[in-house]
């Protein structure tokens, strides 16, 4: 039976991925060997990292002056990594959810940390508003989108100081205005290649303003003198991202991905809001995730949650069910997921409720 795959990380790639890796772990570009067995410094996988390298400036039409990185580490060690090289005094801090207070709590470790506003008190269901950022702050650091609890930012924040975000789960998702950036990161096994790469794009000239030794490893210049191959980097992951990016370029880029995108949240949060069983989780609309869409039963019907999960399963539908900070039910729907993995969970959702 056909899978509708809605995990929140590892997810869905596109069958252009999966099939072109696959391909590839027989026999990589004609050479005969396999991806996982050739040298990262073979001028075949060069070619690789540079053309993926060279999507990534082209369909987040990223300007001159910043450099794109492939790291390993996720994105949790980009928590350590921005306040290392960028934390000297002060920096602002949104806590918008897990990932967003295991920045904070790594920022602590170099600098002064102002946390402008917090939704933890009512388990993040919500983005603060009404924040405002020191102008003597060396950066505010966000999280984009908050994978576990299903909110979004998806305008770049206006603040008196550079920015820093965690894009993880929403990167290829919109436009991003990089005038106002020094470094977005994002983990790929959200939105663009197996597990094992960090997507990592600098602003070159922030950087080099702390006083600090940094460890060689740890510091962005390394790899951007070093083109990411200062180390082995992660070849396999590179290669299947670098297949994403040749699928969004074709499917027409970012504004055709949001456009998919939103399309496919819109008819979900309408399957929930028309529901007279389930409702979604997040408190102000405006904060809903097009990525990661929260929902739970209904107080009078929670004793069905397994129910509904296993109703699922007999339809191809994995994957659905919440964080375990949340409960209830999470439906991931990454640039790969088809509209109609979304139209056959409505439709679950609805013979569900029939049911019921
Ligand atoms: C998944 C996720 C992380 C953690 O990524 P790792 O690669 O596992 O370290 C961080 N931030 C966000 C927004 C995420 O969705």
């Amino acid at each position: 039976m056909k899978k509708h795959n809605f995990y929140a990380g590892p997810s869905i790639l596109s069958d252009y991925t999966i099939k072109n890796t696959a391909e590839a772990i027989i026999n990589f570009a004609n050479t005969g060997l396999s991806v996982l067995e050739v040298s990262h410094r073979s001028k075949e996988f060069q070619a690789v990292i540079d053309e993926a390298t060279a999507l990534v400036k082209e369909i987040l039409n990223i300007p001159e002056g910043f450099s794109v990185l492939w790291l390993g580490g996720g994105a949790s060690m980009q928590f350590c990594m921005m306040p290392y090289n960028f934390l000297s005094t002060k920096a602002s801090f949104l806590d918008t959810g897990t990932w967003a207070s295991n920045a904070i709590k790594e920022a602590r470790l170099f600098g002064e940390v102002d946390v402008v506003a917090s939704s933890k008190e009512d388990n993040y269901t919500y983005i603060p508003r009404g924040w405002k950022v020191a102008p003597d702050s060396q950066y505010f650091h966000y999280t984009s989108n908050n994978t576990i609890y299903g909110t979004e930012i998806r305008q770049d924040p206006d603040v008196p100081c550079p920015m820093i975000a965690d894009m993880s789960s929403d990167i290829f998702s919109r436009e991003i205005d990089f005038s106002k950036y020094i470094a977005i990161y994002a983990g790929a096994q959200k939105n663009l290649a197996p597990a094992g790469v960090t997507l990592v794009i600098v602003r070159d000239d922030a950087l080099g303003k702390v006083d600090r030794p940094i460890p060689t490893m740890l510091d962005y210049r390394t790899h951007i003198k070093k083109g990411s191959m200062f180390n082995t980097p992660p070849v396999l992951p590179i290669f299947s991202a670098l297949q994403t990016l040749r699928y969004y370029k074709q499917l027409g880029g970012l504004k055709e991905l949001e456009r998919r995108d939103l399309e496919k949240a819109a008819l979900l949060y309408d399957a929930i809001d028309n529901s007279k069983v389930f409702e979604g989780t997040v408190t102000d609309p405006r904060d809903r995730s097009i990525m990661n869409v929260c929902f739970v039963l209904k107080p009078e019907f929670k004793d069905r949650e397994a129910d509904f999960v296993s109703f699922c399963a007999e339809r191809g539908i994995v994957g659905i069910k919440g964080h375990r900070s949340v409960g209830g039910f999470r439906a991931s729907l990454y640039n790969a997921l088809p509209i109609d993995s979304v139209r056959v969970l409505t439709e679950a959702m609805k013979d569900f409720e029939y049911k019921l």
